[in-house]
């Protein structure tokens, strides 16, 4: 059988070269492309030894359209602005997306881009790709609606470089909680950043005499570069639309 064509988009930074990583050893997957900004210092530099590999014969580009052209799907972890261009390129070369970028609702057009693009090739969209954050969020919706008068609180830490907060999977189980009590619930969001802490999140219940907290800690990047390799093997062949996490690890309904 032929080997799945991926492409990696912010292929320079620190999930695009986990993602490399994980493209490069997963037997099926092939590089088709790695891309970064075209003002990256790492471009034409040999993506497998970006991703700290042996040379793999595929350099850093920045051309994303011919990227996508020669691929089936693209993963992508870089930058909201990105998907302004990725999109119409993918949908147009009916490339399959993965889109592990965060605080997509704060530019203007990126979630009209994504919705276009959805209707044209399937586009996987989620702010935390680990197995263990989705099975968190379907599990924090019926425990809110468990205790409906308890107070509710997202405690989330991350490192010093993240540029959102709170982040996209504390707004994703916030959601997740408000489902649970029906769509109206007070719910405090705390956000700490330092240090290197890959990604921490906690659920607070606090009710009277008793408080539950449900935590997910992240230890490696790891996690959500194997999610998104997962996604683009699950994506490629599936009808246009769009999907997220659930979907690829059945956990939806
Ligand atoms: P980073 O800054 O280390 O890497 C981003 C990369 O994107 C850089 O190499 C940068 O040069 C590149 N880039 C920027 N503009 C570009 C452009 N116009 N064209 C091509 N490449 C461009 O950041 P990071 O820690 O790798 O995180 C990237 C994104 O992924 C953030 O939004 C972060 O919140 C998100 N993230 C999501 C998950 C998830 O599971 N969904 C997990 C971790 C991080």
């Amino acid at each position: 059988m032929n080997p799945l064509r991926v492409a990696v988009v912010g292929a320079g930074g620190r999930m695009g070269r986990m993602v490399l990583g994980q493209v490069l050893g997963t037997p099926g997957l092939a590089l088709a492309a790695a891309l970064d900004r075209p003002d990256s210092p790492h471009l034409g530099q040999d993506a497998g030894a970006l991703a700290g590999l042996s040379p793999c014969g595929v350099p850093l580009g920045a051309d994303l359209a011919a990227g996508v052209a020669g691929a089936q799907v693209a993963i992508e972890f870089s930058a909201p602005a990105v998907l302004m261009a990725l999109c119409p390129a993918a949908a147009a070369h009916g490339c399959a997306l993965v889109v592990g970028t965060t605080a997509l609702d704060a530019t203007p057009g990126v979630r009209q881009a994504l919705g276009d693009a959805a209707r044209r090739v399937p586009v996987v969209e989620s702010a935390n790709m680990s197995l263990g954050v989705n099975l968190l969020l379907g599990l924090l919706g019926k425990v809110a609606a468990a205790l409906p008068h308890f107070d509710l609180d997202i405690i989330e830490v991350h490192h010093n470089q993240k540029k959102d907060a709170p982040s996209g999977t504390a707004l994703a189980m916030a959601r997740a909680l408000r489902q649970g009590r029906g769509g109206d619930a007070a719910i405090g969001l705390h956000s700490l950043r330092g240090g290197d802490v890959v990604g921490e999140h906690t659920a607070c219940f606090f009710g009277p005499g008793e408080r539950i907290e449900i935590t997910h800690r992240a230890t490696s990047r790891e996690i959500f570069a194997r999610g998104a390799v997962r996604a683009a093997q699950w994506a490629v062949g599936r009808v246009p639309g769009a999907y997220d996490m659930q979907d690829v690890l059945g956990l939806r309904g």
